[in-house]
């Protein structure tokens, strides 16, 4: 996301200071959208579930409100909000992944790629999960595994519907074989709540791809996306060079998953709350 320098021509709808100066005062209030490069008022933005007014294109929305966002009157009760990587490989790349995990915790002020909480969704008890690009994009280690193990096993001790909201690289390089686990360890706590016969709907957004749409973000009883969202487990590049053919249009996004079968629904921000609802009100009745 891009926000506007000073010289943008969002400027000239601002009102005039008394020393002739448009420009203080712009930082931060436009946006540029990436979907038709129009300009919005960022108040206007965040009163339309951060859709853009203009063209519907939906801008990415961190973990937090995007529990907000589902739960009744935006209040959740958080959980394992502490849990934290040991590091458990004591891996190095460009710099030590002990000290990007700090560096992500105070920018981020999360402990790790994903958020928890229960609360009522449209009155009824619901389990949410919401991943965060922000940390690290999102990928998949084992703090993210357990807590959605946890998760499950609070849906299955209380008989509540769990949603996962999805947005993910796919699984943490810098924990290797130990984020693959988490694939394993989570597709086998959703079968225990598949037993169960209590519902998970797995929503995936911008972007949902490697591990994380090969295990659980495609293992709901409804899997449903936002508009637009990149989908996909490797990405076009390397697809094209090892099938050696030209992608067709739209490829990996949402509206070409439903399209072929892959996913159940296509559902605007807007609309994603009352269809939860409606779709739990079907499966628990
Ligand atoms: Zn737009």
């Amino acid at each position: 996301m891009s926000w506007f320098s000073r010289d943008d021509p969002g400027n000239e709808k601002l009102p005039k200071l008394d020393n002739g100066e448009r420009r203080v005062r712009t930082e931060g209030l436009w946006q540029k959208c990436e979907g038709c490069r129009q300009i919005i008022w960022k108040k206007d933005l965040e009163a339309n579930w951060s859709v853009c007014p203009k063209c519907a294109f939906h801008f990415r929305v961190d973990a937090v409100s995007r529990l907000k966002l589902l739960l009744d009157g935006g209040e959740f009760e958080p959980f394992d909000s502490t849990l934290t990587s040991g590091d458990p490989l004591g891996f190095v790349d460009s710099k030590p992944y002990s000290e990007r995990l700090r560096a992500m915790k105070e920018s981020t002020s999360l402990s790790d790629a994903l958020v928890s909480g229960a609360g009522t969704l449209e009155g009824r008890r619901v389990q949410v999960c919401a991943m965060e690009m922000r940390f690290i994009g999102g990928s998949m280690g084992c703090v993210v595994g357990e807590k959605i193990a946890r998760a499950i096993d609070r849906s299955l001790a209380e008989r509540s519907p769990l949603i996962i909201v999805s947005a993910s690289g796919g699984a943490r390089m810098q924990e290797g074989a130990v984020s693959l686990m988490q694939m394993a360890k989570i597709s086998a706590g959703l079968m225990r709540l598949d037993e169960a016969r209590i519902p998970f709907i797995s929503v995936l957004t911008d972007p949902t791809t490697g591990g994380v749409t090969a295990s659980y973000a495609m293992l709901g009883d409804l899997n449903i996306a936002e508009p637009g969202a990149l989908i996909g487990f490797a990405g076009p590049r390397v697809i094209e060079q090892t099938i050696r053919q030209k992608l067709p249009e739209g490829f990996q996004r949402a509206e070409f998953l439903l399209k072929h079968g892959m996913l159940d629904d296509v559902v605007p921000r807007p609309e994603m709350k009352p269809y939860i609802a409606r779709a739990l009100k079907f499966f628990v009745a």
